[in-house]
C-alpha cells in the first residue's frame, strides 16, 4: 500500500532510519527538514525527489538552494518552513524525529491540518502532552509511537482492554554507567558518555540515555500516550534491551515485546500499524540469549529519573521545566561548559525552583521551557 509521508528531522538517527523504511515500503516522500545538514540533505532529495525540504539554518538553506537548483524540489527555510511542511494537507503521515521541545508546535499544527503523526520525538508529548492529546482526540487523528519501549507497550496492548491493564514495565537498558556511584560518576567526559552498550542514536539522547533522564522522559510519554497515571507505570533495568517493554494485566498476565536493538522495527510498525510487513532487521536469536536480567534502577545515584516521576505526579508545566532544564543542560555538557553531575543538578534544581500550575496553550508551555533553559544557564554559566 503506498503512503505519502514527510519526516521531520530526516538528517538524524530516526530519519535516516524512518527513510529506509520508506525506501524498503515504497513510500512517497512528500518533504523533508533538518536543521543545518544541507550536505546529506541534497543527496535525500536527490533520491527521494520530495516536492519540500526545509532548514532551520538560514545559511545552510541559502546553500541548498544553489545545490539542488536543477531539481523539482522548493527548499524552505527556518521553522515556518518545518510548520508549512508539518501542515502541508496533502499526506498521510508526518514522522516527527526531531530533537527536543523544537518538535511541539510542528506536531501541534500537523495534528490541527489534520495529518497522523509518527512520533519520535518524545520531548513533544513530555513538554506539552496534555494539549497534544486533546487536539489528537479531537481531530480523530493517529498518534502511532515510535520510542522502542511505548512501541512495545502499544503492540503489547492490541487486541486487549486497556481497563484491564494493571501496570506498564518500561524497561531500561541502564546506559554505560550502570551500577556506578555517584563519586564514580564525577568526571566523565561527554566522549564517555557518547557511549551507549546497545543503542546507536543521536547525542542529545544517548546523553539522556546516561543519566537515566531518558527513562524519567520516557515515563511521562507513557503516561500521555497510554492514558496511566504516574502509580501504574514501573521501570526495570534490563541491560540486554531485548525485552523493550511490558504490560502487567489484572488475571497476572505479562505480555512482552521482543525483538532486536533496532529501531526501523518500531519506526515500520508505526507506519504500517495494524498490519506487520517484512523487515531487512537481523531475527531474534533467542539461544544466543542466555540471559534476561531485571533489576531496580538505582534511583538515589541517577536522581533525574526520580526528578521526572516527581515532575509527573506534580503534573501541569514541571515535566516541561524539567525537559527544558535538562535539553540546556545538555547542550552545555557537550559544548564542554559543565560537568557530568551537573546534569543531575541542573534538572533537580529546576524541578524545585519553579511554582507552576497548568497550562492550555502552547505558548505558555513554551515560555516555561525558556525559563527554565535561563534558569540552567543562570545557575552554571554567571
Ligand atoms: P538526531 O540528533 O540524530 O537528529 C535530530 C534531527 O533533527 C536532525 O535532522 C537535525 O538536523 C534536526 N534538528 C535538530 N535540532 C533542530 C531544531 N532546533 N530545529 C529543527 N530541526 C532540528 O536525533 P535522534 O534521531 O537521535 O532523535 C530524534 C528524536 O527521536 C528525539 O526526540 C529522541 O529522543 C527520539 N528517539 C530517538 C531514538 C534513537 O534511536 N535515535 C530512539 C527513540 C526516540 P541536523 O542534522 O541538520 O542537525
Ligand atoms: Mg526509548
Amino acid at each position: 500500500m503506498n503512503k505519502t509521508v514527510s519526516i521531520l528531522g530526516s538528517t538524524g538517527s530516526i530519519g535516516t532510519q524512518s527513510l529506509a523504511v520508506c525506501r524498503k515500503m515504497g513510500y512517497t516522500v512528500v518533504a523533508l527538514t533538518a536543521h543545518s545538514n544541507w550536505k546529506l540533505m541534497e543527496q535525500q532529495i536527490r533520491e527521494f525527489s520530495p516536492k519540500f525540504a526545509a532548514l532551520t539554518d538560514s545559511q545552510a538553506a541559502w546553500e541548498l538552494k544553489q545545490r539542488v537548483k536543477d531539481t523539482d524540489t522548493t527548499v524552505l527555510e527556518g521553522m515556518e518552513g518545518v510548520l508549512k511542511i508539518s501542515s502541508y494537507p496533502h499526506q498521510d503521515t508526518v514522522i516527527n524525529a526531531l530533537m527536543g521541545v523544537a518538535g511541539l508546535l510542528p506536531t501541534v499544527k500537523a495534528i490541527e491540518a489534520g495529518n497522523n503523526v509518527a512520533l519520535a520525538n518524545k520531548e513533544t508529548l513530555v513538554a506539552g502532552g496534555k494539549l497534544v492529546t486533546e487536539l489528537v482526540k479531537k481531530k480523530g487523528v493517529l498518534l502511532t509511537p515510535i520510542d522502542s519501549e511505548h512501541s512495545a507497550i502499544f503492540q503489547c496492548l492490541q487486541g486487549n482492554d486497556i481497563n484491564s491493564v494493571k501496570r506498564l514495565i518500561i524497561t531500561a537498558s541502564g546506559g554505560p554507567f550502570y551500577g556506578r556511584s555517584r563519586e564514580e560518576l564525577a568526571g566523565i567526559k561527554k566522549e564517555q558518555a557518547l557511549k551507549h552498550p546497545n543503542w546507536s542514536m543521536g547525542a542529545k539522547i544517548t546523553i539522556d540515555s546516561s543519566t537515566l533522564m531518558n527513562k524519567g522522559l520516557e515515563f511521562i510519554e507513557a503516561m500521555w500516550l497510554f492514558s496511566m497515571p504516574p502509580e501504574k507505570i514501573d521501570i526495570v533495568v534490563h541491560q540486554q534491551s531485548i525485552i523493550h517493554s511490558m504490560v502487567e494485566y489484572r488475571d497476572g498476565s505479562v505480555m512482552a515485546q521482543m525483538g532486536v536493538p533496532d529501531m526501523t522495527i518500531p519506526i515500520q510498525y508505526a507506519l504500517t500499524w495494524p498490519h506487520r510487513y517484512e523487515s531487512p532487521a537481523k531475527q531474534l536469536d533467542l539461544l544466543s540469549c542466555t540471559e534476561l536480567t531485571f533489576r531496580k534502577p538505582d534511583m538515589e545515584t541517577f536522581t533525574c529519573l526520580a526528578d521526572c516521576i516527581e515532575a509527573a505526579k506534580r503534573g501541569g508545566l514541571y515535566p516541561c521545566i524539567v525537559n527544558g532544564a535538562n535539553e540546556e543542560a545538555v547542550s552545555l555538557f557537550l559544548q564542554d561548559k559543565i560537568g557530568y553531575l551537573d546534569l543531575f543538578t541542573a534538572v533537580h534544581k529546576a524541578l524545585n525552583h519553579f511554582d507552576l500550575g497548568d497550562y492550555s496553550t502552547v505558548e505558555e508551555v513554551l515560555e516555561a521551557d525558556r525559563k527554565a533553559r535561563e534558569f540552567v544557564r543562570e545557575i552554571f554559566c554567571k
